[in-house]
């Protein structure tokens, strides 16, 4: 018999018995009472047959006739004496009684027992299903990996480094010859969408080995404890495999440094992990041939038990990739794809600065999506343009009907301000294009600038990209007044004060707030400076606002102009931009 079968069996005994012993007492209520007068005279006249003594305050009498009654019990010591004189048979306990009471009693104490063990099971049962969650080890395991350095296009040093790694894997005994170990911990760290995961599936297809996948915050888990089983069960798992690589993506989520602020220092699931990680990393031979791979957007912020030799001390950079990169990423995303001739993917290349791999990816990607819609042939430069724009601000809003000519006028100006101050202040910078078409995710139009690649920033690049950030909110205030800014400039002002910010707190680029890193400050401890912070952004933020409304205002003729050809046209490139500014800087 299944257990399901038994578990019913013994509720419907149980439900029957408890049913039937409600049923008794309603019985037993429900019976006929006389008052303790008429039950001492009845006795005085012999009705009496038995009377049930017992502790409660109500006696059941037997009478000769066969009726049953039930009395008040006075509870009097000589009462016995009385009624054996009288010749009443006396039972001290009422059998009948006791026998419901026990029934009674057992069924409530199976019924709770049944509960707690029903309760038990299925709390015993989500346990297990939320740690089965985790140490099952939901780890993507692939053992055999197709990715390969062919599908990584550019991140050249970032091959370099690892084809050590792969030999290593391949072959210990080499190095174990010369008393090498291998590296047990590497991190990849660089911004999001540079290739991280597939560098890291690279090493496992070059070395031919198994590939286990995690991500960190998968291992933080809401019960204590449980991180640290997942942690243990994927090594377990990873080792009976023997080779392999283990690869741990967002291991800040595990391993973030704790602030020393914090009394403390927080969260005892996470360490924990972090624990049961190192632990375990320590626990394999140096030339196993296992190879945990952790990937970061920043090395910064990791905690240095992590980064400490015999861990995660081997690290490489995956950067956001140059124009050469960018080329190569495009060649090899558009390898599969109908391109038309005249596309040039150099040219594109140059105009997707600080673009990933993953969005120049998934801009070819739109591209080929607009081309199928279309049911053309090839992939044409229009198709990629506006991918380009999905990619940069979401898709373009199909229906405009409901934008009002206010509206409009507001989007082509603050639009045409960005696009004006950059041609005004940072010749160097190219506006590839201008459009006051809204996209899908918000953005009321658009201005796309493009500064030249740079190993380093300049204090004056910072400062004229706050003045390009401020443009938009510069230009409404001019043409429609203070009353009649816009909530447009959101992502604007978000931009230039991240930039001001890191200035001053980072970049020592204050002369009043002076060379001190104000984070590396706040790291041990001091705090308190951040008001002169405050004031210091706040001083610099209207000063740079102020002189941009003022080269707007002394150029707001050429401002006219390009927001009236954005209100006729919705779109500029960069030819026709600098047309109109051409066209009204020769007529000054
Ligand atoms: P995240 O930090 O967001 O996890 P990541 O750095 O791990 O991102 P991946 O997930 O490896 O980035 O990259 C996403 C996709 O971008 C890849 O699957 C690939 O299509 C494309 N890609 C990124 N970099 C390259 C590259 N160098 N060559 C070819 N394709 C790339």
């Amino acid at each position: 018999m299944d257990k399901r079968r038994i578990i019913i069996i013994i509720s419907c005994i149980l439900i029957t018995l408890a049913a039937a012993y409600s049923i008794y007492r309603i019985k037993l209520n429900n019976e006929r009472y006389i008052t303790y007068e008429t039950f001492l005279d009845d006795i005085e006249n012999g009705k009496v047959f038995r009377v049930f003594l017992s502790d409660s305050h109500r006696i059941r009498v037997s009478y000769k006739d066969g009726n049953t009654f039930i009395t008040d019990n006075p509870r009097k010591d000589s009462f016995k004496e009385e009624l054996l004189i009288q010749g009443v048979m006396v039972d001290e306990v009422d059998s009948r009684l006791q026998l419901t009471r026990s029934l009674g009693s057992l069924a409530i104490l199976a019924i709770f027992l049944y509960i707690i063990l029903f309760r038990m099971k299925s709390f015993k049962y989500q346990m297990q299903k939320d740690s089965n969650k985790f140490s099952n080890v939901n780890a993507n395991q692939v053992n055999r990996i197709d990715i390969t350095f062919e599908d990584i296009a550019g991140n050249e040093e970032a091959k370099e480094s690892v084809k050590e790694l792969i030999d290593f894997i391949k072959n210990p005994d080499k190095y174990a010859k010369y008393g090498a170990r291998l590296p047990r911990g590497v991190i990849f760290y660089g911004p999001p969408g540079t290739g991280k995961t597939l560098m890291a599936k690279a090493v496992a297809g070059e070395a031919s080995v198994p590939f286990y996948a995690m991500s960190g915050s998968d291992f933080v888990q809401l019960y204590v404890g449980v991180g640290a089983s997942r942690i243990r069960d994927l090594f377990r798992r990873a080792r009976e495999k023997g080779k392999c690589v283990i690869f741990i993506d967002e291991i800040d989520a595990l391993g973030k440094k704790r602030d020393k602020n914090i009394e403390g220092g927080g969260n005892d699931e996470r360490d924990q992990t972090l624990n049961a990680l190192l632990a375990e990393m320590s626990g394999f031979g140096a030339n196993d041939g296992i190879v945990v791979i952790a990937a970061t957007n920043r090395l910064d912020v990791l905690d240095e038990a992590l980064l400490r030799p015999g861990r995660f001390d081997r690290h490489i950079e995956i950067g956001l990739p140059d124009i050469k990169g960018r080329y190569e990423i495009l060649k090899l995303h558009s390898s599969n794809k109908p391109i038309a001739d005249n596309i040039d993917l150099y040219e594109i290349a140059e105009q997707t600065v600080y673009f990933s791999g993953a969005k120049l990816e998934n801009m070819m990607n739109e591209a080929a999506i607009f081309a199928a819609k279309r049911d053309n042939r090839v992939i044409e430069k229009e198709d990629i343009d506006r991918a380009f724009y999905t990619v940069i601000a979401g898709a373009e809003k199909k229906d405009r009907s409901s934008i009002s000519q206010g509206d409009i006028e507001i989007t082509a100006y603050h639009e045409g301000g960005h696009a004006l101050i950059t041609k005004l202040i940072a010749p160097d910078n190219r506006v590839t294009k201008v459009t006051i078409i809204p996209s899908t995710k918000g953005a009321g139009g658009f201005s796309m600038n493009i500064s030249p690649e740079r190993m380093y920033y300049k204090k004056r690049d910072m400062e004229n990209n706050i003045k390009i950030a401020l443009a938009g909110r510069a230009a409404e205030e001019i043409v429609f007044g203070h009353e009649n800014i816009t909530t447009g400039a959101y992502n604007d002002l978000e931009k230039a004060t991240e930039i001001i910010l890191n200035m001053i707190k980072r970049f020592g680029m204050d002369s009043d707030i002076g060379l001190l890193n104000y984070d590396v400050l706040r790291q041990n401890g001091i705090g308190g400076e951040y008001d002169a912070i405050t004031d210091q952004c706040k001083k610099k933020l209207d000063i740079a606002y102020t002189k941009t409304k003022k080269i707007l205002s002394d150029n707001r003729r050429i401002l006219d102009g390009i927001a009236k050809a954005l209100i006729d046209r919705e779109t500029l490139d960069e030819d026709e931009l600098n047309a109109i500014i051409q066209e009204y800087l020769l007529c000054a």
